[in-house]
């Protein structure tokens, strides 16, 4: 037979321990100098496997997840968004919204963080070994047209969507939807109703979401009351971090803060 360090290879693929002939030698050497037990030898083994192992699950949720960006909490700037309800964000950060299947809305002008602060809570979530997808409005509804027109619509709310247990739908309102992408997009809301959670976002106050919705009050009220039963809203005030960054380079003098 070969060398012991191949056999171990061969036995590693077998089981699948994808990590532990990388992290091997280190471990050995160490268990050498410190004349470690075979038990405490065993538990440090299957530990760095186990980490590895949980590391590569993340990265691939991350992957998974379609985050355009990686954006964290602590990089989020309170001091500037006094506008930004931060304990309630910092209770949302720990995700159990997701375990008792609620959403979380997050409403409030262009440029204040809506999409950051939903990024975050998304990163988070993969992080925490949960399957997520962020997606704005328009994709989803462009893919559920495009399901629909294949006739594979329910395979692609079964998979696509369903698959998932946190769905983040960016920038509801920006592109008003035609009245069979809002039966779309209802169905979809209506399929995750009391399932699973999700984090939505948008420009305009609930007041005004039928503009969104090919001005479909009636769907747009069915639509609300399932997405807001049970919810946490964030009502984000304030102006733009973006116009803010640009008038602080010289980019743009017409424009004035607020505090001026
Ligand atoms: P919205 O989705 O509300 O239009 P974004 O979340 O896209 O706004 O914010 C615009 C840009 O400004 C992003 O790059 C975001 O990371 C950044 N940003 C917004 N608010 C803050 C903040 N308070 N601290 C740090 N970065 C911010
Ligand atoms: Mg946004």
């Amino acid at each position: 037979m070969n060398l012991q360090i191949e056999r171990l290879a061969v036995l590693c693929e077998q089981l699948k321990l994808n990590d532990l002939m990388g992290s091997y030698p280190a471990l050995a050497q160490r268990a050498a100098e410190m004349d470690m037990g075979f038990a405490d030898f065993l538990e440090e083994v299957l530990k760095a496997e186990l980490i590895a192992r949980q590391a590569r699950t993340r990265a691939a949720l991350v992957k998974l997840s379609g985050l355009p960006a990686i954006k964290t909490v602590d990089t989020f700037d309170f001091e500037f968004a006094t506008g930004v309800p931060k304990q309630q964000v910092r209770e949302l950060s720990s995700l159990a919204f997701i375990e008792r299947c609620e959403n979380v809305i997050l409403l409030g002008p262009s440029g204040t963080g809506k999409t950051h602060i939903a990024l975050a809570l998304a990163y988070f979530a993969t992080q925490a070994g949960i399957r997520t997808r962020f997606m704005t409005a328009a994709d989803l509804v462009m893919q559920l047209s495009a399901a629909h027109r294949q006739g594979r619509l329910e395979h692609y709310l079964k998979r696509a969507i369903g698959g998932y247990r946190l769905l983040v739908v960016d920038e509801i309102g920006y592109l008003p939807m035609h009245r069979e992408e809002a039966n779309l997009f209802f169905q979809v809301m209506s399929d995750r109703y009391e399932k699973s959670a999700m984090i939505l976002t948008s420009n305009l106050p609930f007041g005004q979401w039928d503009q969104a919705f090919a001005g479909d009050s009636v769907l747009t009220a069915a639509m609300l009351d399932r997405v807001l039963h049970h919810s946490h809203i964030v009502q984000i005030q304030g102006e733009s971090y973006r116009l803010r960054q640009k008038k602080r380079a010289g980019l743009m003098p017409g424009i004035r803060t607020k505090e001026e």
